[in-house]
């Protein structure tokens, strides 16, 4: 079981700021930038690449979440990144799929 499966489950506490049936989204506990929330699906999906087609509809909906998320925290007009690691080149460390919503600051291209 991975870490965002216990916040799932309530089992440890997160600032939540947008939930709904398929989807939380909750502030990254070690922020890159002044916004920086991580939407996940509700259902456990490793990664994109190990997602299938019957998901797509969930991968739509972690999307329009993103743009929900932004504008909840203030940075739809200013602009904001949506990312997600796959795997090790991709830099993924928690195995439950997520998108960061990263914003708030001028941010440079291409990263690390
Ligand atoms: P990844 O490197 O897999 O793309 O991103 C995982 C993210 O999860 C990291 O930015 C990390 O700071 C965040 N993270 C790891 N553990 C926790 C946790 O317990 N709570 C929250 N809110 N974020 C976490």
């Amino acid at each position: 079981m991975t870490i965002f499966q216990r916040i799932i489950d309530r089992e440890i506490p997160a600032d939540i700021v947008y939930e709904d049936d398929d989807v939380l989204a909750f502030r990254d506990v070690n922020p890159v930038a002044p916004v920086h929330v991580l939407v996940i699906p509700k259902r456990a999906i490793v990664n994109l690449a190990s997602s299938a087609p019957a998901d797509d509809a969930l991968l739509g909906r972690l999307l329009a979440a993103c743009r929900t998320v932004a504008q909840l925290c203030g940075v739809a007009e200013t602009g904001y990144r949506v990312v997600t690691n796959i795997g090790g080149d991709g830099g993924q460390s928690v195995f439950h799929l997520h998108l960061h919503v990263i914003g708030g600051r001028q941010l440079r291209w291409p990263p690390g």
